[in-house]
C-alpha cells in the first residue's frame, strides 16, 4: 500500500474548512495566523508562500511579516510580544532558518506557548514528553496521522526513528510513546544501523540523507514513513530507496507526497486549535 498524504491532507483541509465556516456563522470570529519571513533564503520563500496559500484557502486569516537579513534580534523579540498580546492573533510562527545573528532560542521561547503553532516552545515540548495536552510539532503529527491510517492500534508495536532532532525525532518518539509503541531512535553515532532499523515493524526516517533506507534494512511488512526531502540533481527524494521497499512494505509513503502535504495540513490544523482555545 503506497500512502497517499496528499489525499489525507486534502480530508484534513476540508474538515477545517467545514469547522472554520460553521465557526463563523456562529460567531463571526475567523482564526488567523501570522508567519514571520526574515531574509532572502528561497526555499522559506516558498514554505511560507505556501502556508499563506493553504491556510487563505481553509478560511485561516494569514498575514507575513517579512523582514531584511540584518534585523536585530530586539526587533524581532519586539515584535513577537505585540503579536502575543494580540487578541485577533491565534497562532505565530517564525520561518526557520534564522540569520547569525538571531537566536533561534530565544526566538522560539519568545512565542507564548498557546500561539505556538509549531509546537518548538519548551512548554508545549515538556507538556508532550509529559504526555499532557500540547501543541504537536507538524511533521511528526502528520507522521502519526498518516500511520494510524494504517493500524490504528498501535500497542507494542516496535517503531524505530531514524533522526533525533527537535523537529521531527524527538516529538515522533514522543507521539509513539503515546501510542504504547516501543521506541529506538537511532542516529548518526547509532552503531549497527541497519541491524536497529530491521526490528522495526514502523520506521521512520527524518535524516536528510538521500535513498539511505534500503530493502535489506527492514522487515517484511513494515510501515514505513519518509520524511527526508533530498534534492539530487533536478529531483526530489526521500531518506528511503522507496523503488526497492515497496513491495515488502505493509504500508510506505512517497517522496514527493507523502508526509509533506500533511505538514501544512497540519500546521492549519494547530491554528484552528489555538483558536477555539482561546479565542472562542
Ligand atoms: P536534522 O536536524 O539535520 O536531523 C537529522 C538527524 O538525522 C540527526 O539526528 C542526525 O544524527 C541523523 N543522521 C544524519 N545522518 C545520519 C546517518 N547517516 N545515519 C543515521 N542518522 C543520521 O534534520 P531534520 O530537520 O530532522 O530533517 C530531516 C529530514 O526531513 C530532512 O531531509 C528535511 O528536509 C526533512 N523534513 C521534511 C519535512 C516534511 O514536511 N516532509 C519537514 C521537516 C524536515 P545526529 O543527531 O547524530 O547528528
Amino acid at each position: 500500500m503506497i500512502i497517499d498524504g496528499k489525499k489525507e491532507a486534502e480530508i484534513i483541509r476540508s474538515e477545517i474548512k467545514k469547522e472554520i465556516a460553521e465557526i463563523k456563522s456562529k460567531t463571526n470570529k475567523t482564526p488567523s495566523l501570522t508567519v514571520i519571513l526574515i531574509g532572502d533564503f528561497a526555499p522559506s520563500k516558498i514554505y511560507v508562500r505556501n502556508k499563506e496559500k493553504n491556510a487563505l484557502e481553509v478560511g485561516i486569516n494569514s498575514q507575513i511579516i517579512k523582514y531584511p537579513s540584518n534585523i536585530s534580534e530586539e526587533e524581532v523579540l519586539l515584535k513577537i510580544q505585540e503579536l502575543n498580546n494580540n487578541k485577533d492573533i491565534s497562532g505565530i510562527l517564525v520561518q526557520l532558518p534564522l540569520p547569525d545573528q538571531i537566536n533561534k532560542e530565544k526566538i522560539i521561547n519568545a512565542i507564548h506557548p498557546s500561539k505556538d503553532v509549531d509546537g518548538f516552545n519548551p512548554i508545549n515540548v515538556g507538556n508532550l514528553s509529559s504526555g499532557y495536552k500540547s501543541i504537536v510539532p507538524c511533521t511528526p503529527l502528520g507522521c502519526l496521522l498518516l500511520i494510524k491510517k494504517v493500524e490504528k492500534n498501535l500497542s507494542g508495536k516496535h517503531a524505530v526513528i531514524i533522526g533525533r532532532s527537535n523537529l521531527n525525532g524527538k516529538p515522533m518518539a514522543q507521539l509513539l510513546l503515546k501510542e504504547n509503541c516501543t521506541v529506538t531512535i537511532v542516529h548518526s553515532k547509532t552503531k549497527n544501523l541497519q541491524q536497529e532499523c530491521l526490528r522495526a515493524d514502523i520506521l521512520v526516517a527524518a535524516v536528510g540523507v538521500p535513498n539511505l533506507i534500503r530493502k535489506d534494512w527492514i522487515k517484511n511488512n513494515a510501515i514505513v514513513i519518509d520524511v527526508g526531502i533530498n534534492k539530487v540533481g533536478e529531483k526530489i527524494v526521500g531518506d528511503v530507496k522507496f523503488d526497492e521497499l515497496r513491495d515488502k512494505t505493509k504500508a510506505i509513503t512517497p517522496v514527493p507526497g507523502g508526509v509533506g502535504p500533511m505538514t501544512i495540513a497540519c500546521l492549519l490544523k494547530n491554528t484552528l486549535e489555538c483558536f477555539k482555545a482561546h479565542q472562542l
